[in-house]
């Protein structure tokens, strides 16, 4: 059989994807040592996509490294998650970050290390020079044709929280870019509105109802806890190597929970950012009382990422109807550290996505670009292996959750649709 298929990639950053373009990429650096000597003309120095595993140093890198490499100029790199980041001393000063800054709600920061997670990046963030309208939309043609190359036609996507702007100015964008058919890509946004005034400005002004051309809006997007690897995914006990921590919520539990009722009371699905477990309960809870008070039996809420769910709560999933949106790529650079963060009893019910698909769970597979690359043949490998391609020593991680071929296409083709009611 010969027949080409058209991927549908449930969940990435269209515009992040063509941002990154203009980053540099910190991906295809092996240590420390080589990151200090990067080259740039730049008078901020950005770079993105690091990851401690892939550095021969097995670490991360910290602001005495990244001194090394300028004290005169600002240097951010974002760890290749997007959750956490490393700086020098030079961006910490135009911040007016010292040793005696406050920690914010949400988010942390080390001055010490010059490491920043979460709700923290904004603060570093601020030194990034704000796009103009014309750059955005240069940055989401990238991001087309990035995805058209990996036959991905379909996609949905978070863009509101990319760049500090106001998500009104992306909607346009996005109207100019798709009536003026510069857009192939269909794109189904994952609405990232992460405050009650921005999703009742957001409703009130109709935009839950918006369509054109190959775009339609979709479900209020949250970002609830962080990443495993960076260990601010939310745990319900603490970290296996890290006993002083069980991750970060980045919302009051009754905040998200108003949050989701919001978007449910007016027929919006959402679609939430959970890895811990902790956090999964939360999420769980919550759409459980929405849905109590709402009576919605048609909603595809979903849950992003779900990588710690537990097989008492695929159960819950199931009973709510909760769909999910998983990246089997993700094991490329998690195998190494799954057992370390969370032991071993806890990573023998992680990453269990065949579970979930036996459970009749409508599983969407997508890779979350630019954190993983977009391709979608590996990330069918790695769900049909269960083996990093990047540490293949290593061995398959819970063989008895591999997928078929056929099973993956369906995750990434007829599910994804359903999610998007694109069917
Ligand atoms: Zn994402």
């Amino acid at each position: 059989m010969n027949k080409k298929v058209d991927f549908y990639d449930s969940h990435l950053h269209l515009l992040g994807l063509g941002y990154n373009e203009s980053l540099i990429d910190l991906n295809t650096y092996k240590s420390i040592k080589s990151i200090i000597k990067i080259k740039s003309d730049k008078d901020l120095i950005l770079g993105r996509g690091w990851h401690q595993n892939n550095f021969e140093e097995k670490r991360y890198p910290t602001k005495h490294d990244l001194n090394k490499l300028s004290s005169e100029k600002p240097i951010i790199f974002i760890r290749v998650c997007g959750h956490v980041l490393v700086c020098n001393d030079k961006a910490m000063e135009l911040t007016k970050i010292n040793k005696s800054s406050l920690q914010i709600d949400g988010g942390s920061f080390d001055f010490n290390t010059g490491v920043f997670t979460e709700d923290a990046l904004g603060i570093i963030y601020s030194l990034i020079p704000t796009p103009t309208k014309a750059d955005i939309k240069e940055m989401f043609i990238k991001g087309n044709n990035i995805l058209l190359k990996n036959n991905i036609t379909h996609c949905a996507s978070d863009d509101f929280s990319t760049i500090q702007v106001p998500y009104e100015l992306i909607i346009e964008c996005l109207e100019e870019l798709y009536n003026n058919g510069l857009m192939q890509v269909s794109l189904y946004e994952q609405v990232n509105l992460p405050s009650k005034e921005l999703l009742l400005d957001y409703i009130n002004k109709g935009y839950h109802k918006k369509k054109f051309n190959g775009f339609r809006m979709g479900p209020l997007k949250l970002l609830a806890d962080g990443s495993l690897g960076g260990r601010t995914a939310y745990l319900n006990e603490p970290y296996e190597d890290d006993p002083s921590t069980r991750g970060i919520k980045v919302f009051k539990d009754s905040e998200l929970e108003e949050l989701i009722y919001i978007a449910d009371s007016n027929c919006m699905d959402v679609a939430i950012h959970a890895i811990g477990d902790g956090m999964i309960d939360i999420v769980l809870n919550s759409i459980e009382k929405s849905l109590m008070k709402t009576k919605r039996v048609d909603h595809r809420h979903s849950i992003i990422h779900a990588q710690l769910a537990n097989r008492r709560q695929i159960k819950r999933m199931k009973e709510l109807g909760v769909s999910v949106i998983v990246q089997p790529v993700f094991l490329n650079s998690d195998i190494p550290i799954i057992e370390k963060r969370i032991g071993k009893k806890r990573a023998n019910e992680s990453y269990l996505f065949k579970t979930m698909y036996r459970e009749g769970i409508r599983v969407g597979f997508s890779t979350d670009s630019p954190v993983e690359a977009v391709n979608p043949l590996d990330n069918i490998k790695i769900a049909m292996t269960r083996k990093s391609i990047k540490f293949p020593e290593l061995g398959e991680f819970l063989p008895g959750e591999k997928f078929t071929y056929e099973e993956s296409i369906e995750c990434y083709t007829i599910n994804n649709s359903w999610l998007s009611y694109d069917e």
